[in-house]
């Protein structure tokens, strides 16, 4: 049975990994409140492997898959977590998760997003997806081919 495409849990020194996880489409829990215990505990709870760049946290014994993310830049970080965990830029998949909040985004029509873009996308997108989570509504557009050309670009390394 295909697991699915990884899911994470990150520890609250990889904020930023975790947005661009999410734009990849990869389910990834951020709390910077949570502690190491309740990093843990999550992992082992719900099957995630935990991102890390805390040795400590690795030693704790509910933890059985992590990563220690070893880069201080975001494409070193990617490109450990790709290479270590098998992601790979999948474009059906980006976009469909909210680098916000997590939730998975839902297409909605112009009349549901009406007053909650600007005017003149109104005018000129006919696509929207709605996140459920945090109210957040995204469209096609050059945000997201900008974001799809630095996904490719950080995965892509140096
Ligand atoms: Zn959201």
């Amino acid at each position: 049975m295909d697991p699915g495409p990884a899911r994470f849990v990150v520890d609250a020194m990889l904020g930023r990994l975790a947005r661009w996880l999410r734009l990849l489409g990869h389910d990834t829990l951020y709390d910077p409140s949570a502690d190491d215990r309740e990093l843990a505990r999550c992992a082992a709870a719900t099957g995630r492997i935990l991102l890390t760049r805390d040795r400590g946290l690795l030693a704790r014994r509910l933890v059985t898959r992590a990563v220690l993310v070893e880069h201080d830049d975001l494409g070193g970080q990617l490109r450990q977590v790709a290479a270590t965990c098998g992601l790979a830029l999948d474009s059906a998949r980006c976009f469909t998760r909210c680098p916000a909040c997590n939730a998975e985004t839902i297409d909605a029509t112009r009349e549901a997003v009406s007053g909650r873009v600007p005017p003149y996308v109104l005018r000129t997108q006919e696509r929207f997806r709605n996140c459920p989570g945090c109210g957040r509504v995204y469209w096609a557009g050059t945000h997201r081919d900008a974001a799809l050309r630095r996904l490719a670009r950080l995965l892509g390394g140096p």
